[in-house]
C-alpha cells in the first residue's frame, strides 16, 4: 500500500510577497523544495526537526527560491546539531553560488568545520537519482531566458509528486506531471498576463493536457484566493499542511 505525501508549505507567495511569504515546501519532513528566506523560521514555527532534512532541491537562482540557504547553514553551525549527510541539489554552480551569498552575509561560516557531510549536486536536464527513499527526476523548464530553471518529479512510498519550480507552459512541465498523484504548480497571478510564469489560463490548459488525475496544489501565488472553477485544484497557503 502506498503512503501519503505529507506536504508542509512554508510559504506560498510569489516574489512580490503580496500578503504571502515566499514559496517553499517540505515533503515528508525530509525533503525541502526551494529554500525561501522564510523557510527556516516557518519550519521552527511548525516544530519541524530541521536536523532530519536529507536534501534541498533548488529550482533556480532567483532570490525568493534560495536566499534561505545561508540561514539554514548558520542554524546547523550554531543552533541545531546534525549528523546526517545533507545534499543540496540545484542549477549548475550551486556550491559556488551558495558560497557567494553566504560569504556576503556570514563571512566566516563556510570556513568552519561541519558536524555533517555536505554534498552538492549540479542539475542538468534529465538527471535522475536517489536520496534516501526518494527517487527524483529533474527537467529543464522555460522561465527566464538565459537562466537555468528546473522542475522535478519525485517518487516516494509508492506516490509521485511533480513540482514546476517557476515556469511558463512548456512540454517538459507537462511530461513531469503526467500520471503524478500531486502536482505542486506555480500560478503567479490571477490575470491573463503573468510574465515568465503560469496563470489561470495555463492551469486550465495543464488540466486539459494532464487529465483529471493529478491533484494540483497552486503555489507562488499573488494575494487573494479566487475560485478558478477547475476540478481537483487546491491552493497552498503559508503554513498549510496537506496529506495526499
Ligand atoms: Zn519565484
Ligand atoms: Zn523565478
Amino acid at each position: 500500500m502506498s503512503q501519503s505525501l505529507d506536504l508542509l508549505f512554508l510559504g506560498s507567495g510569489n516574489a512580490f510577497a503580496a500578503g504571502r511569504y515566499w514559496g517553499s515546501f517540505l515533503l515528508n519532513g525530509r525533503y525541502l523544495f526551494d529554500a525561501s528566506p522564510i523557510a527556516l523560521p516557518h519550519m521552527k514555527r511548525s516544530e519541524v526537526d530541521v536536523a532530519e532534512i536529507e536534501a534541498i532541491f533548488i529550482s533556480h537562482f532567483h532570490a525568493d527560491h534560495f536566499f534561505g540557504l545561508p540561514f539554514l547553514l548558520l542554524e546547523y553551525d550554531e543552533a541545531t546539531q546534525r549528523s546526517k549527510a545533507l545534499t543540496i541539489i540545484g542549477p549548475p554552480g550551486i556550491e559556488e553560488r551558495l558560497r557567494t551569498i553566504t560569504d556576503a552575509g556570514y563571512p566566516h561560516l563556510l570556513a568552519k568545520e561541519k558536524s555533517y557531510e555536505e554534498r552538492y549536486l549540479d542539475l542538468r536536464d534529465g538527471l535522475e537519482g536517489d536520496i534516501g527513499e526518494l527517487h527524483y527526476l529533474a527537467r529543464s523548464v522555460e522561465h527566464v531566458e538565459g537562466l537555468d530553471c528546473f522542475g522535478f518529479r519525485v517518487e516516494i512510498g509508492g506516490r509521485t509528486l511533480a513540482y514546476s519550480g517557476d515556469s511558463t507552459l512548456c512540454d517538459p512541465l507537462v511530461e513531469l506531471a503526467e500520471g503524478a498523484d500531486v502536482f505542486v504548480v506555480e500560478c503567479t497571478c490571477w490575470g491573463d498576463a503573468c510574465g515568465p510564469h503560469l496563470g489561470p489560463q495555463d492551469i486550465r490548459e495543464l488540466r486539459r493536457r494532464l487529465g483529471p488525475t493529478p491533484t494540483f496544489i497552486l503555489t507562488h501565488l499573488d494575494a487573494g484566493q479566487p475560485d478558478l472553477g477547475i476540478e481537483n485544484v487546491l491552493l497552498a497557503d503559508d503554513l498549510a499542511h496537506f496529506s495526499l
